[in-house]
């Protein structure tokens, strides 16, 4: 969900009028997204890979990664009896790699605390490396069929449309629409009531250009029987991501990754484009300090394993 702003404003809220249950459910058995692989198990490793996945990353960018990781490591031990540097060398081209630690380490921690077993209670859960609140609903719903509400951004741009009037959430409170889509939950099936509104989201309730003329709630609707107001206009920032240290950061992951041996800083600076050399020592100190490299005899490598000793598919970046 969108952060808070101070200068939040409470709109008039009607979740319930707006988001009537038999449609949005009629529209869901007609047109929901059934067939993503995550949706047809409820393993709960199974479904906490697809969301510690689809954190930053579109499903069909995800998807082959996805499936490569089960079948490689279908549960959470085969994950965790692996280095740590396979686990990084698969997520090359995914982005945000500390969400590859963050799935190795949670292996672990299920291996060392849970008896292996994914566990079902929110507080255990979101005591996992990597788990906070919307990764904790996530696979409660999904997976244990908990009664919670699960937000993510297409949930939050629907309520905060059909509910609050406004364009989008980035003006409300994430407590807020939280409240609301709790305030939804059916008694029974509540977790293919939180699959339908995100469905609803990432289908028709598109951040660019909705379907509202195919959409269930258009006949309540509070942004629409407003006209579609638009959003205030959002301050940006103009750099481009090449000159980005997200940017610069992937890169020297890349190089380490695709390295046979540890490497001299020199050598990782010079398969670095220009802007990003100068930096280099402080992404590397950063990138240790997130434990994503270490450096020992020889150099930098990614941890604990053998440089270049995965068959991993190539990097993607
Ligand atoms: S009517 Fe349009 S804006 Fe309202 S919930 Fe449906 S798609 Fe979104």
């Amino acid at each position: 969900v969108a952060s808070a702003t101070s200068a939040a404003v409470e709109p008039p809220w009607s979740a319930e009028a707006s988001v009537p249950r038999h449609e949005l459910m009629a529209w869901y058995r007609a047109h929901g997204r059934h067939d993503l692989d995550w949706r047809r198990t409820r393993d709960p490793y199974a479904v906490l890979v697809s969301e510690v996945m689809l954190q930053q990353t579109q499903v069909q960018r995800m998807l082959p990664y996805y499936r490569d990781w089960l079948a490689r490591w279908p549960d959470p031990q085969s994950l965790a009896a692996v280095p740590l540097a396979d686990a990084i060398r698969a997520w090359a081209g995914l982005g945000y790699n500390r969400r590859a630690i963050h799935l190795h380490r949670a292996a672990t921690v299920v291996i060392e605390r849970h008896g292996g077993v994914v566990p079902a209670s929110p507080s255990a859960l979101r005591a996992l490396p990597g788990v906070g609140w919307y990764t904790a609903a996530a696979v409660g719903s999904f997976a244990f069929g908990q009664r919670v509400a699960v937000v993510d951004t297409n949930v939050a741009r629907v309520l905060a449309r059909a509910a609050g009037g406004r364009a989008d959430a980035h003006a409300l409170l994430p407590r807020r629409i939280e409240e609301e889509a709790a305030s939804l939950l059916p008694a029974q099936n509540a977790r293919d009531h939180n699959l339908a509104l995100m469905d609803l989201g990432a289908l028709v309730c598109r951040a660019r250009s909705p379907a509202c003329a195919s959409c269930p709630l258009q006949a309540g609707c509070a942004w629409l029987a407003a006209g579609c107001p638009p959003a205030p206009p959002a301050l940006r920032a103009t750099e481009p991501f090449e000159a980005t240290r997200r940017y610069g950061r992937g890169r020297v992951l890349s190089v380490l990754r695709a390295a046979t041996a540890p490497m001299a800083e020199a050598e990782v600076g010079a398969a670095l484009p220009a802007p990003h050399q100068e930096r280099l020592e402080s992404y590397l100190r950063a990138l240790e300090r997130e434990g994503l490299v270490e450096h020992g005899a020889g150099g930098w490598r990614l941890p604990g394993g053998a440089q270049g000793s995965s068959s991993m598919a190539s990097p993607k970046l």
